[in-house]
């Protein structure tokens, strides 16, 4: 509002057509309060709306100053600031706090301008105001809300972000801010993103695996998304939808919990692995005592052989000789069939499709605290993509851990200052590949073709029966595949499994072996 004129030939002449008393009209049912003044702010004129607003009707006001209406809370300075516009022939608009008639106090959103005579003198003031309380309760409460949410999210331990269409992330809280510090820099709800198909979408409580850097350990966060719409603020989209999307992303940490649960999972599998190697040993010393036995066996059923043969060409009746041989036989057949019937069976598992990735992680994190004990770097090297197999997981868990124990034990000892284990994991079109190197001292050429055969070792006088690589050999069988092992040119051994991508002929050699 600038400054008004009552007069026609001033700043804004009455349009012609028009009749003067339409303006009287147009002031008298306006809906908003209007007063005029005269220079003392005493009132001369006062619309009705200016009565239904204040409650006073024209003859409580008519000739009282406009701070009959004051609440005598509004400061002092307020007044000063707008008398000092008005003084200097400018409008003023601001808030007071008002008194209605009947006591109750409302906020008045004032406009004041000076009117003006021909010849630009002020003569009177015109005053236009409206009743505000609700909407400033209503911004109140906005703004209390919008404090009381900002210091919720900033005191949540959870991290909190608001991400835009273009990635843009408008909103961060503290905990936000810390991780994002963790990461180097790099802004954590892109990395949730991105484990989110990179869409702005909805979704709730799903498990996000975050890498750090520099080989650092993986963080997890359960996360949910919330897409927010928020309406576009400019006038020219007042009657359209127009507006932008944003992405609330609330993430919480559950590492220590996944890890808990990693390590729990790993004591099961450390118990069943024990379980099998108990089994196995006891199969083995069972097997190995039965390949004891047969050695003396065959020789007495050979002298059996021999001694039949020299009673008939000497035409004897009666042998005790061989009755004894006849004996000794029976007795060492009874023992081999006692032995192999107590021979313990193996559990039958079922063949499932397994990623040989998790398959080599967890045989390695069974034996993590051997290699921390041993002090040997474990070089694990996933292929980051592997084609599913089929396989018995808990026999190739096994085998891979006996594996790795083989490579332990081969880099005991003083000759091996650099004790590094090397796990690769690889494909190609029709298998999977996984080969296990350590630095160590490597093994004799004239045993390299020995050492899977049943009972060859090494390490002859210790608990070692030689049969880990025969029973590995074993397991990569039944799976169709191939175990190498070879001599590395740079000292140590490697060995080489692959396994068939090839369904079929897996199932095939499993009916085989069946
Ligand atoms: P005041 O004695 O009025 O003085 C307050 C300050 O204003 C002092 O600094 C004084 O120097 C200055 N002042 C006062 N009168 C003049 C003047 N004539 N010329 C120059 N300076 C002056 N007040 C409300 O509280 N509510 C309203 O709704 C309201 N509506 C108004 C509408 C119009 C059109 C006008 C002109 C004024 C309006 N006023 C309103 C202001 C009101 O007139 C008082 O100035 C105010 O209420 C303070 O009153 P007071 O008695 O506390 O102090």
């Amino acid at each position: 509002m600038g400054k008004a004129s009552l007069t026609e030939n001033s700043s804004g002449p009455v349009p012609q057509g028009l009749p003067p008393h339409l303006f009287q009209a147009a002031v008298e049912q306006s809906p908003v309060a209007i007063s005029i003044t005269d220079l003392h702010a005493n009132i001369l004129y006062a619309n009705p709306a200016f009565h239904r607003v204040t409650g006073y009707d024209h003859a409580d006001v008519a000739g009282h100053n406009e701070s009959l209406l004051s609440d005598k809370r509004t400061p002092p300075q307020v007044y000063h600031t707008m008398w000092q516009s008005l003084t200097e022939q400018h409008s003023w608009s601001g808030i007071l706090i008002n008194r209605r008639k009947d006591g109750a106090p409302y906020l008045a959103e004032l406009n004041v301008a000076p009117v003006l005579d021909a010849r630009g003198v002020t003569t009177h003031y015109l005053g236009i105001h409206r009743d505000v309380t609700e909407i400033h309760r209503l911004q109140s409460r906005l703004g209390n809300h919008r404090r009381l949410i900002e210091s919720v999210i900033s005191a949540a331990p959870m991290v909190v972000a608001l991400v835009g269409e273009e990635g843009d992330v408008v909103l961060k809280n503290p905990a936000y801010l810390t991780l994002m510090n963790e990461m180097g820099g790099i802004e954590p709800a892109h990395l949730i993103l991105a484990n989110s198909d990179g869409v702005m979408q909805t979704f709730g409580d799903r498990e996000i695996r975050i890498d750090g850097r520099g080989g650092v350990q993986p963080r997890w966060f359960v996360c949910s998304a919330t897409l927010v719409h928020e309406r576009d603020e400019e006038a020219d989209t007042f009657f359209a939808q127009h507006g932008r999307e944003y992405l609330l992303l609330v993430a919480k940490e559950i590492t220590e919990l996944k890890d808990h649960q990693e390590q729990m999972r790993l004591n099961g599998l450390r118990a069943l692995v024990s379980e099998q190697e108990k089994l196995g040993t006891l199969r083995e010393t069972i097997s190995a005592a039965i390949f004891q036995l047969q050695g003396p066996l065959n020789m007495l059923m050979a002298a059996t052989g021999m001694e039949l043969r020299r009673r008939h060409e000497r035409h004897e009746e009666r042998s005790s000789l061989l009755s004894a041989l006849n004996a000794a036989v029976s007795a060492g057949k009874e023992a081999i069939a006692v032995l192999e019937g107590s021979l313990p069976r193996l559990a039958r598992e079922p063949l499932v499709i397994l990623n040989i990735n998790q398959v080599v992680r967890d045989a390695i994190g069974i034996t993590t605290e051997r290699l921390l004990a041993e002090g040997i770097v474990i070089d694990w090297r996933p292929s980051p993509v592997l084609p599913p197999i089929w396989g018995y997981e808990n026999q190739l868990r096994a085998m891979f851990k006996q594996l790795i124990d083989n490579a332990i034990d081969a880099l005991d000892g003083e000759q091996c200052p650099e004790r590094i284990l090397t796990i690769t994991s690889e494909h190609g079109d029709d298998e999977v590949r996984i080969t296990i190197e350590d630095s160590g001292q490597g093994i004799a050429e004239e045993h390299l073709l020995k050492v899977f055969e049943p009972f060859f070792t090494t390490h002859r006088g210790s608990e070692h029966t030689g049969m880990g690589l025969a029973m590995a050999q074993e397991t990569v069988n039944r799976h169709a595949g191939v175990v190498r092992l070879t001599n590395r040119d740079e000292g140590g051994c490697r060995v080489l499994v692959s396994l068939p991508l090839n369904v079929p002929q897996m199932e095939r050699s499993v009916q085989e072996l069946s």
